[in-house]
């Protein structure tokens, strides 16, 4: 723990710690890999907001937002860029991935908590995030704004050839707490991406879309409303959480 990671950490604190009362652990949260298994990459610029958005959140046990389980806090964030990746990215942007700083104080109640953390027990984290815009990499529709007829993950006949669609998120609004959860680790940093309010709806009512089609909805109230349907299930399905994994930083 650096000088300036207590500063840091005591701008948060009401009460100045010292190096002695604090433990610290970073977090990969998310980066801008177009490999996202959600088909869901980020933009360099939504990592750019994030890293501002997070400094402050609190990290907290399996999504559960009571105070008693508040474990940790962000303190502070770091984009770090790896030209040397093999890892794909949009073709004007470099790997980069955002590190989460986290700081929790050493108490006999945190004891066995932090011992897991140290062992690699404890270390799958999820992170979730609203993002500005979600654009098509089929048609460039923003679909944070309205509605184009492509789902992510799914290929398309386009005039360059068989492409698969994915939804750049570009830019966030909000970064959600960040979660200890008891689920397999991704090989990779992954994250949440919410890019609207979904409303609560009976989560049983799914609707299937139709044929892939490259043509734009017509001003046809049926199709209109199918399409909505179709929004919403894919909204649902966009609100699920995914993971990331804690890196100590112990002893650097
Ligand atoms: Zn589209």
């Amino acid at each position: 723990m650096t000088d300036e990671d207590l500063r840091k950490i005591n701008k948060l604190a009401l009460k100045p710690q010292t190096k002695e009362s604090i433990f610290i652990f970073k977090i990969k949260a998310c980066d801008n890999g177009l490999d996202d298994r959600n088909f869901e990459p980020f933009s360099i610029n939504a990592l750019k907001d994030l890293k501002k958005l997070y400094v402050g959140k609190t990290v907290i046990k399996d999504h559960a937002r009571k105070a008693d389980n508040q474990i940790a806090r962000v303190f502070d964030s770091e984009l770090i860029e790896d030209p040397t990746s093999k890892v794909a990215v949009a073709s004007d942007e470099t790997y980069t991935t955002l590190e989460l700083k986290c700081y929790m104080i050493r108490t006999k109640s945190n004891e066995d908590l932090i011992a897991e953390i140290e062992a690699g027990i404890k270390r799958e984290v999820s992170t979730g995030c609203k993002a500005k815009h979600a654009f098509c990499s089929i048609c460039g529709t923003d679909n944070a704004k309205t509605y184009c007829p492509h789902f992510w993950g799914r290929e398309y006949n386009t005039k360059d050839g068989k492409k698969t669609c994915y939804f750049t998120l570009d830019g966030a609004k909000e970064a959600y707490e960040v979660s200890l959860v008891a689920v397999p680790a991704q090989p990779r940093a992954g994250t949440t991406k919410s890019y609207k309010e979904v409303e609560d709806e009976d989560p049983t009512e799914k609707t299937e879309e139709t044929t892939p089609t490259d043509n734009p909805p017509e001003n046809d109230p049926e199709k209109e409303k199918a399409l909505e349907a179709v929004a919403n299930a894919r909204l649902r399905v966009a609100d699920a959480f995914s993971n990331a994994q804690i890196k100590l930083i112990l002893g650097e």
